[in-house]
C-alpha cells in the first residue's frame, strides 16, 4: 500500500511465576471450597450486551489491523514534530501492544500500521466547528472532518481497517480525543435520509493534544480504542467525581492499569467458568484471583432486586495515585464492590462503587493537593471488613488474604 510503512508489533509473554503461584492458590481453593459454586445462570450473554446500532461492530478478538494517519491545519501546523515520533509517543514503543495483549489474555492484537508525513486539511480547524478543548459540536461536524480525511488519503484503502486513528498536532488547546463508530453515525445519517455516506470506514478514532502530553499516552490510545469494542466511559460528570472509577482506564485514563471485570466479561476476555453467581440461601467460601492472572474465580455476580443490575465483587489490584508525584507507590488495592446497572441508552450500563463513597473509609487519608481533590472515593475493602447489600440479601466477609487472592465468604439469604 503506498505510502504506508507496517510496523510489527512484538509479544509480551506473561510472566511464568506468576501462574505458577496462582496454580497453588487454585489448589488451595479447590480445597476450601465448602459447597458448589452455582455458575454464570441468568447473566446477559456478552454478545447481548454489544451496542445495538453498530453494524459493523468488532469483537474484541484475534488480530486487528488498525491504521495510525496524521492530519494539521492552516491554523495548527505541525511545526517541528514528525509523524515518527508521534507515533512512537502516543505507542509507547510497543506497550500499547502489550498491553492490549495482556489485558485481553492473548485474546486480542491490535497491530498498526504508520502512514508516514502530515497531510494538510482543506479547512482551518476552527471550521470543523469544535467547541469545549476541541470536541466536535455535533454529527456533521465530526462527519465533514470524516470526509475531508477521506479525501486527503484516495491512495489509501481505508475501509480496509477497522480501526483508523487520525492524529492532529500535539496542542494545548486542542487537547480532546474522540472516537466515532460507523454504526453510530450510520444510524444518525439514515435518521435524517441524507444524502450522505461515510464510504467503507468503520471506525475513527482522533486523537488530540492531551493524550500526546500525558504520561502515558499508550493509554490514552487504549482508552479510545476500547471505545471502538463498545465500552462507554466511567467517568463521573458531576464535580468531584471525576475519577471515582480508577481501577479501569475508562474511568481513569491517568491512572488505570486494566479494566474491571465486568468489562472483561463484556468483551469477552472473561470466561464464564471465572465468573460465580452465588445463589441465594447459600453460603460459600471463595479464593478470589486477580482478573488478570488468568486463573481461578475471578468475578462474583450477584443480582439485585429487578433484572439488570448486579453486585461485582473482584480483585482491585494497585494504582498509582498520582502521575504528577515521583516516588508514590501503588495503593488502593483490596477487593473492589460495584454495582453494575444496564441502560436502555447509548452508555449501556453504570458503575457505581459499592457502597458509595464516602459511607466508609476514606481514601483522602494522608493525599494532598491535586491527589486529594481527585481521591473523592473510597479505598476497596480490605481483610476483617463486611460488605452488606440488603436488595440482594448478601453478605461478604473478606476472610484473608492469600497472595494476591483473596479469600471471602458470601452468606446469601
Ligand atoms: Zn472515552
Amino acid at each position: 500500500m503506498p505510502g504506508v510503512r507496517r510496523i510489527q508489533p512484538r509479544r509480551s509473554p506473561f510472566t511464568r511465576p506468576f501462574v505458577i503461584v496462582l496454580s497453588a492458590a487454585l489448589l488451595v481453593s479447590a480445597l476450601l471450597h465448602a459447597t458448589p459454586v452455582a455458575r454464570a445462570a441468568k447473566l446477559p450473554t456478552p454478545a447481548s450486551l454489544q451496542p445495538a446500532g453498530r453494524v459493523n461492530f468488532d469483537p474484541a478478538r484475534g488480530t486487528i489491523e488498525a491504521l495510525m494517519l496524521f492530519v494539521d491545519f492552516s491554523t495548527l501546523p505541525h511545526g517541528v514534530q514528525t509523524t515518527e515520533a508521534t507515533a512512537e509517543n502516543l505507542l509507547g514503543g510497543n506497550r500499547f501492544n502489550q498491553f492490549i495483549h495482556q489485558q485481553s489474555g492473548g485474546k486480542l492484537d491490535i497491530r498498526v500500521a504508520i502512514s508516514s508525513g502530515w497531510r494538510r486539511m482543506p479547512q482551518p480547524i476552527e471550521a470543523y466547528k469544535t467547541s469545549f478543548e476541541g470536541a466536535f459540536i455535533n454529527n456533521s461536524a465530526l462527519l465533514r472532518y470524516i470526509k475531508d480525511v477521506q479525501n486527503l488519503y484516495p491512495d489509501v484503502d481505508l475501509g480496509y481497517y477497522p480501526i483508523v486513528y487520525v492524529v492532529m498536532p500535539n496542542s494545548e488547546i486542542y487537547r480532546r480525543s474522540q472516537t466515532a463508530n460507523y454504526g453510530d453515525l450510520k444510524a444518525w445519517i439514515d435518521s435524517r435520509r441524507s444524502g450522505d455516506s461515510l464510504g467503507d470506514m468503520r471506525n475513527i478514532v482522533i486523537m488530540g493534544g492531551s493524550a500526546q502530553s500525558q504520561h502515558r499516552p499508550y493509554m490514552s490510545l487504549a482508552h479510545e480504542t476500547m471505545h471502538v469494542f463498545g465500552l462507554p466511559d466511567l467517568y463521573k460528570n458531576r464535580p468531584g467525581k471525576a475519577f471515582e472509577i480508577i481501577w479501569d482506564l475508562m474511568g481513569d485514563p491517568y491512572r488505570a492499569n486494566g479494566f474491571i471485570g465486568w468489562h472483561h466479561y463484556v468483551l469477552g476476555w472473561l470466561p464464564a467458568t471465572r465468573i460465580a453467581v452465588p445463589a441465594s440461601a447459600t453460603k460459600t467460601e471463595y479464593l478470589l484471583t486477580p482478573i488478570h492472572s488468568g486463573a481461578g474465580t475471578s468475578l462474583l455476580l450477584i443480582p439485585m432486586g429487578k433484572a439488570g443490575k448486579y453486585l461485582a465483587v473482584e480483585i482491585a489490584e494497585p494504582v498509582k495515585p498520582h502521575e504528577l508525584i515521583e516516588g508514590t507507590s501503588p495503593w488502593g488495592g483490596g477487593v473492589l464492590a460495584y454495582t453494575v446497572s444496564l441502560l436502555n441508552s447509548h452508555a449501556r450500563w453504570q458503575i457505581d462503587l459499592y457502597p458509595p463513597p464516602g459511607t466508609h473509609q476514606s481514601a483522602a487519608q494522608g493525599l494532598q493537593g491535586n491527589v486529594l481533590a481527585d481521591a473523592q472515593f473510597t479505598l476497596p475493602h480490605q481483610v476483617g471488613a463486611i460488605i452488606r447489600e440488603p436488595i440482594s440479601h448478601t453478605s461478604i466477609e473478606i476472610k484473608s488474604r492469600v497472595g494476591s487472592a483473596y479469600r471471602i465468604e458470601v452468606e446469601r439469604q
